[in-house]
């Protein structure tokens, strides 16, 4: 929406304000100085008649949203902007995941131009679902690192980070390293608000001697480090045994060596796998879909966030292998639990990239409190992905952006939190 100048002052007038902290007020007015978009700073927060005693109130702009329900952005933990261009496409689960990497494999654009237009696409789209910072993972087209993504969102002045994506397996380790030392030297002194971060692939495609290196190099360089973890059970299967389709794909693609089975084929799970290293830095780990007792008190001991990805687990059947997604227990054992999207392609939203609507199918389908799913959404997004949680709160001071969710008139019931109405409504999230 965009409402107003740089400089101007707004006064947004709404059904009611919420944050994630679980403020709440209702009626509620807001007074705030645009920023660059979809920055505000926030000047003063509450009941509309406290507000009419401000002394910026008389002049200024007005901004009349009386059935709309106004939160604080939201920030998308997990997704994959450089494959907007390929739009939501179906898939079916039964055919495995290697068949689902061969798509977007080939499907994904190379060239740099390409990439930044579909990063751009996505930059559109998140805004577009009320997104102001990202946890995005920079692709490597054909294996190869690249810091187009993180360039382009860095141009936009886009807040978050872009993980820059890797593999490393077999024959391929020092190369990578090799590469991606490179890579972040050509990043060093850049002063916007998009940073960047590590992100090896996945157990099954990067060596855990890799694992070691970028963890000790987040650790030592200050970098947000992120992997996808226990997504599949062709990872689990590879992870454990050594074997299936996953051995096949790396034999194929000429990189498999015998030096992998020192650490893999044990018999482990993918999480008790990587321990050593999720312990050695800051993890943020997308997915999680398999998790057991013992993988939860991992995650928990070690203080990694979950980057949980709702319609991306249904859109791969996760829950037909491994049972509900256990986030509410991992939230319950004090892990932060984030929302992110995955990629457009397993997402129902052709025309918007928002967790927002992930955390609508969580309300619908799990009944989840809706103060719950506002903290994964905003507090919880943000530490995952290191920006300060305070930008995704109504506390006075400057914030990333705020949303307004049409309700669609009064407030049914017997007193349910705001944010219910907002998940409840089919309505679109707008930034201010
Ligand atoms: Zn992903």
């Amino acid at each position: 929406m965009n409402q107003g100048p740089v400089g101007s002052i707004l006064r947004i007038n709404a059904l009611a304000a919420c944050d994630g902290t679980g403020f709440v007020c209702a009626p509620a007015s807001i007074l705030a100085q645009r920023l660059a978009p979809p920055s505000l700073r926030l000047l003063a927060v509450g009941h509309p008649r406290e507000i009419d005693a401000h002394p910026a109130a008389a002049t200024a702009l007005p901004v009349d949203l009386p059935t709309s329900i106004v939160t604080p952005a939201f920030v998308n933990a997990h997704t994959h902007l450089d494959l907007t261009h390929i739009g939501p496409t179906p898939h079916d689960p039964d055919s495995g995941f290697v068949s689902w990497v061969n798509l977007v494999r080939t499907a994904r654009h190379s060239e740099p131009d390409h990439i930044a237009a579909s990063v751009r696409r996505g930059i559109e789209l998140s805004r577009a679902g009320g997104v102001a910072a990202v946890g995005d993972i920079a692709g490597a087209p054909a294996g190869i690192p690249n810091l187009t993504p993180y360039r382009t969102l860095a141009k936009a002045d886009f807040e978050g980070c872009s993980f820059l994506e890797f593999f490393g397996i077999g024959t391929t380790i020092d190369k990578c390293r090799q590469i991606v030392n490179q890579l972040l030297s050509e990043t060093v002194g850049c002063t916007c608000r998009t940073r960047i971060g590590l992100q090896p692939h996945a157990p099954n495609t990067v060596d855990i001697r890799l694992y070691r290196w970028a963890a000790d190099l987040a650790q030592s360089r200050r970098l947000p480090i992120s992997t996808h973890l226990s997504e599949t059970p062709e990872e689990a299967q590879f992870v454990a045994s050594g074997s299936g389709p996953q051995r096949t794909f790396l034999e194929r693609l000429g990189i498999w060596h015998d030096s992998i089975l020192e650490h893999i084929g044990h018999g482990q799970s993918p999480v008790a796998h990587l321990a050593p290293v999720l312990s050695a830095a800051p993890f943020l780990v997308a997915h999680v879909n398999n998790a057991d007792d013992a993988a939860i008190e991992t995650l928990a001991r070690s203080g990694t966030s979950v980057a949980y990805c709702p319609r991306a687990s249904a859109y791969f059947g996760a829950e037909r292998r491994f049972g509900p997604h256990r986030y509410r227990e991992m939230l319950s054992a004090g892990i932060n639990v984030a929302l992110g999207t995955d990629s457009i392609i397993n997402l129902d939203t052709a025309d918007r990239i928002s967790p927002f609507d992930d955390a609508r199918l969580l309300s619908r389908r799990d009944g989840t409190d809706p103060l719950v799913l506002l903290r994964m959404l905003t507090l919880n997004g943000a530490r995952a992905i290191g920006v300060d949680t305070a930008r995704f709160t109504l506390e006075l001071g400057e914030t990333s952006g705020l949303v307004a969710v049409d309700a669609g008139g009064t407030i049914p019931g017997a007193n349910p939190h705001p944010f219910s109405l907002a998940l409840q409504s089919g309505s679109k999230p707008v930034l201010l």
